[in-house]
């Protein structure tokens, strides 16, 4: 896959990067991402990826935006309230940056969809708000072969992880969590500015994966304290009996 003048323009910036260049460049353009959940993760993770030029984006939500989510979810407006998140993600994509393809879906995954929905993506980016749709995701990125960026931030704290194959992020958070219950923003409040760092570390995770640089990062989690602000790495060890990872 070629770059046209426009685009050579365009990122000239982190084109001239030694540890990018043309070759990251095209491994961008090249990548299919799909971004679950058009949330406040998902609202730092979108421009920065449509931004860098990643080619295509496929985004999925089944949300409306509402005046409580203005406060974090940064690409948003307030004329925007009562209308699709995806549909809405998708028109922003569409002004930043017409190299970028995206589809807005309109979904909630859960594990009769999942693999449906994902496949043929090169990289998931998970940043929806509740454990169900995180497990389902991460089932069926396992399922796939898929590798998966979880991320998340809730009052204070945020945590982004990429994982493939084994440990999943099932391996991680183990099977407590399956029930729609979870520690969403509406129950426990969340500062606007902790998941715009957090989706932006992840977007950050996302463009250095899909262009080859840096180490691997499979297996990490990195959890974000907003209160000391702090970054701090852990790996996590694989669950042998992990019903996702552990028989593959
Ligand atoms: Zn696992």
């Amino acid at each position: 896959m070629t770059l046209s003048d426009d685009e050579l323009d365009r990122y000239a910036r982190q084109i001239v990067l030694p540890q990018l260049g043309g070759v990251g460049q095209r491994k961008l353009k090249e990548a299919r991402i799909a971004v679950v959940g058009a949330g406040g993760i998902g609202s730092a993770v979108i421009p920065a990826l449509a931004g860098a030029g990643a080619g295509h984006l496929t985004i999925i939500d089944d949300d409306i935006v509402e005046a409580g989510n203005l406060h974090r979810q940064q690409i948003y407006r307030e004329r925007d309230i009562g209308y699709s998140k995806a549909d809405l993600a998708l028109q922003f994509v569409q002004r930043l940056n017409h190299h970028v393809s995206a589809q807005p879906i309109q979904a909630r995954i859960d594990a009769d969809n999942a693999r449906d929905l994902l496949a043929g993506h090169r990289l998931v980016i998970d940043g929806s708000d509740n454990f169900a749709t995180r497990l389902a995701v991460s089932d069926g990125c396992v399922a796939l072969g898929i590798p998966l960026l979880s991320a998340a931030a809730v009052q204070y704290q945020g945590q982004v992880g990429l994982f493939l194959h084994q440990p999943c992020y099932r391996c991680f958070v183990g099977d407590a969590f399956d029930a729609e219950d979870c520690d969403s923003c509406a129950e426990h409040g969340v500062l606007g500015a902790v998941p715009a760092a957090v989706g932006s570390f992840a977007a950050m995770l996302a463009l250095n994966s899909i262009s080859g640089v840096g180490d691997s990062q499979f297996g990490q989690v990195h959890l974000f304290d907003g209160e000391k602000l702090t970054w701090r790495a852990m790996r996590i060890p694989a669950d042998p009996a992990c019903r996702a990872c552990g028989s593959a």
